[in-house]
C-alpha cells in the first residue's frame, strides 16, 4: 500500500523559499521512460526493432496500442507536442490513416497475433479532427489486424474547440469510454499570452456533452507556469474546472524548451511566474484539489477516490508511460504514427519524427525507426527504482534485492552523496528498508529520481526545468 498524500500543510508553503528553489530548479527529465528519449540512439536499427517484436510476440500478455495523430490547424505558441500544422486536416488525415494501417501490417508481420490489445490511446495533435468514416476505418483496420479484448479500453484526446455533441455521441458509440479534454487555463489573459483562445463555455459544453454521451471517465489537462498566470488567477482556473466535476485532472508543469520548440520564443516569458511562484502554483492546486476530495496520484495527476488511477496508486501498482500516469502494471506499448514512441520486448523505439520520412519508410515496407534503445540490466534496475519513486514515492531495498539480486548501497555507490543531499534538503527520509519521499519531496520528485539517472550528466540540457 502507498500512503495517501495529505493536503499540503502550511509547513510546505513555508519550506518553499527562494533559496531552496534556486538550489533545486535545474533541467531534468519528467521520466515518462528510463532511459529518457534524448538518450535513444540514432544507430538503433530496424533489425533490432524487428527482433524485439519477434521476441515480444512469443508472449501472450495483453499490450497497449498508441496511435499518434499529429495534425492541428494552427500551432498554439506554448505547445511542446509533436504537431503537424495543416489547414485541411481531413484531407491530410485520409492518407495518414492508410499509412497507419500499413504500419500495423508491418508490425504484425514481426509481432504475430498472440498478443491481445487491452488499451488503445489516440493522442496528438488533435485526434478529434478525424471524421467518423476516417476514425471507423482506423478502428476497424486495427481490430482486423490485432485481437482486441472484449473489455479493451479506448481513450482519446479531444480539443474542446473542435468537438460537438454529435461527435462525442458517435465516439462513445464506437466504444471510446475515456476522454481527455485539453484546456491549460481558463483565464483570457493567459490564453492570449499562450496563443490559445478557448472560452470556458466551450470547455463546459464539451464536458457536458461527453458526460451525456456516456464517457465513463473525463480528464482535464491544466498547465501551470504559463505567462500571465498568478497564484490568484490559477486558483480561479482550478476552482472552475473542479466545478465541472472531472474524474481526473492532470496539472502539468509548463515545459519551456524554445531550443526544441521555436514557436515558444514568441511567448512573453517576462510575464511568466518566477520559479518560486511556479512551485507555489502547484502547491496551491494540490491544496485546492485535495480539499475538493481528489486524491493526488504521482507528482501531477489527481483523481476521484473511486477512479482506477486512485485505486492503482493506493495499491502500489501505478506506472508511468509516455501518456503520463497509468493504472495497473505496465503493458508493452506498441506505437504507431510519426514521432510515436513504443516500449516493447525490452526496447524503446521512436518513429521517424518528420511526417515525410515516416511515410516514405512505410511506402517502402520498412518499419519507420528514427532512434531507439535496447535496455541493459542496469537500465532495468534504474528504471525500476525511478518508476517506484515517481509512482509510489518510495523505494524498498528488500524488493530491489528480491527482484534484481542487488544490494542498494553497494550497487548505487555513485548515488549515495546525492541521496545525503536530498535528506539534508528534506526531500527524502532513509528508513530501514529504503527511501521514502517526504511531503515536501513530492513537489520535487524529479530531482529525487535524477540521483539515479546514469545518463543525466551528458543529457541535462535537453530537458525542461524541474520547478
Ligand atoms: S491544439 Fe494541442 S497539440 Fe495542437 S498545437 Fe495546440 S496545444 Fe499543441
Amino acid at each position: 500500500m502507498t500512503t495517501p498524500i495529505a493536503a499540503p500543510s502550511p509547513f510546505e508553503h513555508e519550506a518553499l523559499t527562494a533559496e531552496r528553489i534556486a538550489r533545486l530548479d535545474r533541467p531534468g527529465p519528467r521520466y515518462t521512460s528510463y532511459p529518457t528519449a534524448p538518450v535513444f540512439a540514432p544507430s538503433f536499427s530496424v533489425r533490432a526493432y524487428e527482433d524485439a517484436l519477434a521476441f515480444a510476440g512469443q508472449d501472450t500478455t495483453p499490450l497497449s496500442l498508441y496511435v499518434h495523430l499529429p495534425f492541428c490547424e494552427s500551432m498554439c505558441t506554448y505547445c511542446a507536442c509533436n504537431v503537424v500544422v495543416r489547414k485541411d486536416i481531413r484531407r491530410a488525415a485520409a492518407p495518414y490513416v492508410t499509412a497507419i494501417l500499413q504500419e500495423a501490417d508491418l508490425l504484425r508481420a514481426h509481432l504475430g497475433t498472440r498478443r491481445p490489445v487491452a488499451q488503445l490511446h489516440l493522442g496528438g495533435g488533435t485526434p478529434n479532427y478525424l471524421t467518423r468514416p476516417q476514425l471507423e476505418r482506423l478502428l476497424d483496420g486495427l481490430k482486423s489486424r490485432f485481437t482486441f479484448l472484449p473489455d479493451a479500453e479506448l481513450a482519446l484526446e479531444v480539443d474542446p474547440r473542435h468537438v460537438d455533441e454529435g461527435q462525442l455521441a458517435w465516439l462513445a458509440a464506437l466504444g471510446f469510454s475515456r476522454v481527455s479534454l485539453g484546456l491549460q487555463d481558463v483565464e483570457e489573459e493567459v490564453q492570449t499570452a499562450i496563443g490559445r483562445m478557448q472560452s470556458f463555455a466551450c470547455t463546459a459544453t464539451a464536458f457536458e456533452a461527453a458526460r451525456a454521451a456516456g464517457f465513463r471517465s473525463i480528464n482535464v489537462d491544466l498547465v501551470y507556469g504559463l505567462p500571465a498566470q498568478t497564484r490568484e488567477s490559477f486558483a480561479r482556473t482550478v476552482d472552475r474546472v473542479v466545478g465541472l466535476g472531472p474524474d481526473r485532472l492532470a496539472i502539468f508543469s509548463f515545459a519551456y524548451v524554445p531550443s526544441h520548440k521555436p514557436q515558444q520564443k514568441k511567448l512573453p516569458m517576462s510575464r511568466a511566474p518566477d520559479a518560486l511562484t511556479k512551485a507555489q502554483l502547484l502547491l496551491d492546486a494540490m491544496q485546492r484539489l485535495t480539499s475538493a476530495g481528489y486524491v493526488q496520484v504521482g507528482m501531477d495527476h489527481f483523481a476521484r477516490p473511486g477512479d482506477p488511477l486512485a485505486k492503482s496508486y493506493a495499491e502500489g501498482t501505478l506506472h508511468r508511460n509516455f501518456q503520463g500516469y497509468v493504472p495497473g502494471p505496465a503493458l508493452d506499448l506498441l506505437a504507431l504514427g510519426t514521432t510515436a514512441i513504443g516500449d516493447i520486448g525490452g526496447v524503446y523505439v521512436q518513429n521517424q519524427r518528420k511526417l515525410g520520412g515516416w511515410q516514405a519508410a512505410i511506402d517502402e515496407g520498412i518499419l519507420p525507426v528514427e532512434r531507439g534503445w535496447t535496455r541493459t540490466f542496469e537500465d532495468e534496475v534504474r528504471r525500476a527504482v525511478i518508476g517506484s519513486l515517481m509512482c509510489r514515492f518510495r523505494l524498498s531495498f528488500r524488493e530491489l534485492a528480491a527482484r534484481f539480486g542487488i544490494e542498494h548501497d553497494s550497487y548505487f555507490g555513485d548515488a549515495l552523496p546525492g541521496l545525503d543531499d536530498l535528506v539534508g534538503e528534506g526531500l527524502i527520509d532513509r528508513t530501514d528498508d529504503g527511501i521514502v519521499v517526504t511531503d515536501l519531496g513530492r513537489l520535487f520528485v524529479r530531482n529525487v529520481a535524477m540521483v539515479y539517472d546514469a545518463y543525466l550528466p551528458r543529457m541535462r540540457e535537453s530537458f525542461s526545468r524541474t520547478v
